[in-house]
């Protein structure tokens, strides 16, 4: 399944090894490159896979995909702490000419009920013109939205 494909059907790639569980999820990836920055050696999209789960140890591994501002990745350690730290108080944070940064723990409920996503990481469209709504997808770089003069 190609990339697109993926983005379009909301479904995970998982990169394991005994101590801990990546998953990326490429419709919720806005491409900050906050995790590519974080720990090159494991995030390296010129590799394949672009996840090298054995490249650093866990404890780093998560901490790097905690500042994921997305929740396009996540964490689980097999062995240890069940899930992700989660915060006590929800913050969201308005990015300049961009996004909703929303830090959990949050549960986004569409107008009929259905929950669309629980996690501890959003980042939510403000510009109005996404194609994954509710969440960002970048298009506000495409369309030079704009929050300040
Ligand atoms: S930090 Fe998250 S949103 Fe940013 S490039 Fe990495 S996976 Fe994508």
């Amino acid at each position: 399944m190609s990339d697109e494909e993926r983005m379009k059907s909301g479904v995970s790639k998982e990169y394991r090894n005994d101590k801990i569980i990546v998953r990326w999820e490429p419709r919720l990836c806005i491409h900050t490159g906050n995790c590519l920055r974080g720990l090159p050696q494991v995030f390296n999209l010129s590799a394949r896979p672009w996840i090298s789960i054995t490249a650093a140890d866990a404890d780093k591994i998560a901490e790097v995909v905690m500042t994921c501002p997305t929740g396009a990745l996540t964490y689980e350690c097999p062995d240890s702490a069940p899930l992700e730290p989660k915060t006590e108080v929800v913050k969201i944070t308005e990015r300049p000419n961009g996004p909703l940064f929303v830090e959990g723990p949050v549960k986004i409920v569409a107008a009929d009920g259905t929950v669309i996503k629980e996690g501890n990481r959003f980042s939510l469209c403000r510009c109005g013109q996404t194609q994954n709504r509710p969440f960002c997808d970048g298009t506000h770089k495409k369309i030079n939205f704009r929050t300040t003069e």
